[in-house]
This record gives C-alpha cells, sequence and structure tokens, in this order.
C-alpha cells in the first residue's frame, strides 16, 4: 500500500532526541528528561474511596455522556480557584473541560492557525506546545526571553515585523523548560501589547500553584482589557495526570468555538474522571495535597540546585526556580549537550538537551534538568554522573 498522506502531515518531525531518550526507560537510569510529578504523592487511597463514591451515588450520570463544555460543577470550582489565584473575573461558562492542558494547545491550533501564520513565543519553550501548533502549518517568531519574561522591546519589534501575527504563547509561572517566571510588569506590558497589536496570547499555567518561595502573581488575563488572553490550566501537576483533565479559559464568544471544534474531535472529555476529580475537591482538601507536592519538589529542587553547585564547572549559568519542575543550565559554548547525553547514557544518567526546546535554531550548549520525579539522593548522584561527562569529554 502506498498511502497517500495530508501534505501537512510533512510539518510534523520525528525527533533524533526522542529516540535516545526512549534509552531512559531502562530502570537503572537516573531520569532528569521527563516532566513527570512524583507518582509516590498520586492519593490512590483517596482517589479509590472519591471513585466509589461517584460510582455508587450517581453511576448512571458518570457513566453517561455528558456536555462538550465538562461537568459543570468542576467548570465552577476552576472558575472561582482561578478568580482567586489568578485576578481572573470568571464564572463556569468561561471554561471548557479539555484532556490536558495539552489538548487546549491543540485545539488553539485548530480555532486559530492557517498555514504560514505567525506564533510568537519565548525563546526557548515548551516542547510540545511547538509540535501541536506546527502541525497546523504555522511559522515561530520567537522572542529574545530574559528573568523577567520575553523582552518587552524585542516583542514589540517582533509584532512589528509579523504583521497580522496570530498568538503569542507563553507559559508566564516556572515555565517548562527554564523554570522562569514573568514579572508583573511584564505581565502588564503583554497585556497591553497584545491590545494594541490585536493579537491573542495563550496563557499556559500548569505549575502555577507549585510555588516554594516569593509571592503568587496575578495572571495576565488580569490585565487583559479586551478579551485578548485565553488561559490553559491542568490538574496534572497538582492532582494527576492520568485522568487527562485540564481547561481552556477565556471570553464566552471564543470559548463556545472551542466547544464547536471540540464536537468534532471527541464529544467530550471522560465523565467518570470529571465527577471523580470534582467530588475530590469537594471532600477532600487540595491545598493540604499541594503543599505536600511543594514541600517535596522544594527539596528536590535545593538538592539539584547544590549538586550543580558542586559538580558542573564553573563557568555556567542555571536557573533555580521558585517552584514548577524545572531548571535550565547553560554550559561553556564548547559543549554540546546532544552529544553529552550519549555519554551520559552509557553512564545511566540522561536529561533533554536544550537545542530541542526552540523552534527555530536552538544552543546546542543548555539542558533541561527535570527534579520532581527523583528522589534526592539519586539527584545528587546523578547531576555528579553528568558532571563527570562533562569533564570527561571537555576537561572543564
Ligand atoms: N503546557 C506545558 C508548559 C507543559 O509543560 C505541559 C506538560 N507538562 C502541558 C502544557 C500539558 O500538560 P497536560 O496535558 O498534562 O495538562
Amino acid at each position: 500500500m502506498e498511502y497517500r498522506y495530508a501534505g501537512r502531515l510533512s510539518n510534523i518531525r520525528a525527533s533524533e532526541i526522542r529516540e535516545l531518550l526512549k534509552l531512559t526507560e531502562r530502570p537503572e537510569v537516573i531520569s532528569f528528561a521527563g516532566g513527570l510529578p512524583a507518582s509516590e504523592l498520586f492519593p490512590i487511597q483517596e482517589i479509590k474511596e472519591v471513585n466509589d463514591y461517584v460510582l455508587d451515588c450517581c453511576g448512571e450520570q458518570a457513566l453517561q455522556y455528558t456536555t462538550t463544555e465538562g461537568f459543570q460543577p468542576l467548570r465552577r470550582w476552576i472558575a472561582e480557584r482561578m478568580n482567586s489565584r489568578l485576578g481572573t473575573s470568571f464564572d463556569e461558562d468561561n471554561i471548557m473541560i479539555t484532556h490536558g492542558s495539552q489538548q487546549a494547545l491543540d485545539l488553539t491550533g485548530k480555532v486559530f492557525l492557517e498555514e504560514g501564520d505567525v506564533v510568537l513565543c519565548e525563546s526557548p519553550t515548551y516542547l510540545a506546545a511547538i509540535s501541536a501548533f506546527r502541525a497546523y502549518g504555522c511559522r515561530f517568531a520567537e522572542v529574545e526571553t530574559d528573568e523577567d519574561g520575553m523582552v518587552i522591546s524585542r516583542l514589540e519589534k517582533a509584532l512589528e515585523e509579523n504583521p497580522g501575527a496570530k498568538l503569542i504563547y507563553i507559559v508566564p509561572d516556572f515555565q517548562n523548560p527554564t523554570g522562569r517566571t514573568w514579572s508583573l510588569a511584564r505581565r502588564r506590558q503583554l497585556a497591553e501589547l497584545s491590545a494594541k497589536y490585536n493579537v491573542v496570547v495563550i496563557e499556559d499555567n500548569p505549575y502555577g500553584e507549585l510555588r516554594y518561595e516569593g509571592d503568587f502573581l496575578p495572571s495576565v488575563k488580569s490585565f487583559d482589557k479586551e478579551g485578548n488572553v485565553l488561559c490553559t490550566g491542568t490538574f496534572s501537576k497538582i492532582f494527576c495526570p492520568g485522568y487527562r483533565i485540564g481547561w481552556i479559559a477565556g471570553e464566552k464568544e471564543v470559548i463556545r468555538k472551542y466547544v464547536l471544534v471540540k464536537q468534532g474531535v471527541d464529544l467530550q472529555c471522560n465523565t467518570v474522571a470529571q465527577m471523580v476529580i470534582s467530588s475530590f475537591l469537594e471532600k477532600y482538601d487540595i491545598d493540604e495535597h499541594i503543599d505536600k507536592i511543594r514541600e517535596v519538589y522544594h527539596r528536590r529542587r535545593d538538592a539539584a540546585v547544590d549538586s550543580i553547585e558542586r559538580f558542573f564547572p564553573d563557568n555556567i549559568k542555571y536557573t533555580n526556580p521558585e517552584g514548577g519542575l524545572f531548571l535550565w543550565v547553560e554550559l561553556d559554548g564548547k559543549v554540546n549537550t546532544t552529544k553529552l547525553l550519549e555519554k551520559c547514557l552509557e553512564q545511566d544518567v540522561a536529561f533533554v538537551p536544550g537545542d530541542s526546546f526552540y523552534p527555530n535554531s536552538g544552543k546546542s550548549n543548555t539542558m533541561r534538568i527535570n527534579f520532581s520525579n527523583t528522589q534526592e539522593e539519586k539527584i545528587v548522584e546523578g547531576i555528579r554522573r553528568i558532571g563527570n561527562a562533562i569533564r570527561a569529554l571537555y576537561g572543564i
């Protein structure tokens, strides 16, 4: 059979790195490569109880189709949570439930992007957002990003150079891959610029609740006067990713478009999963649960940062994120982290080379370290091995 694939499939590239990273699945490998939450913190017993409760009290409803928008009490909880945490003013009709925030990104492509459209993004940015948007044939204009978010003068320049740019995609808190957080001033300026240039902002915030230190910041959406900003969120990092429940939030008119598009994709998200999460939120204290996660990740971040100080060469830059799951290391210019990864895999340790996170062209001396899913002793040992591999390959 000669398959006549859709032309747009040529936008989707296989990644050599993904092939390499398959090797990290060996149990002996200390992997800083994934982005997995710590599974030992999943509230399994509580979920079991809530699952029984949902099936006992309302099994017929839970096993039936529901609306595309999603289970109403859950949407109401999300709206209230966002309003109290992020300074938004949503109600349940501003929210549609999605299969993880990843689906919200894909649907964003379906709703907004045509072949050749420009998406402005942080440089570097979240890998699977690149994949999601690229599938719709868009081009990316990377905007220089520092420790406070996109450099606003560069963003304005990019908006002038790309008239009609469709989307600005950002991760405001503890960004994947760098761990950086946008400052308050930059959030406000982004909202202003998006209105001035009539561009939609996708504010993708899976990690905001996982702050270990410093103050919570209001969302870009809270500064949005014209309705330019859409927010995505998820239960993956504060509860568990297996249920695949996330959301998109924005002006009702736009959310109605997402609903129409989702109807052609999967009709709705899993009803049982939505009801289980909603009941969990009613019966248990999610803040207590999130506190537990934050405590563990805080210690793991400290272990990663201390070990980098101890075992990596001196002339490096690295981020020390105030929350989230990742930190970012920039090594000496002569280091190629893809080559380094090959060497590290021989030593049973892995990370993701930073190149992958730049949609156009990357910095090959960078790496992303995920610290949420590895215990402290292993973090120390894994970073020590990477330090040794750097010394062995580059003598630094
Ligand atoms: N956005 C960002 C920035 C992410 O890092 C991730 C995955 N970790 C997602 C979206 C998707 O997460 P999920 O689909 O599990 O909600």
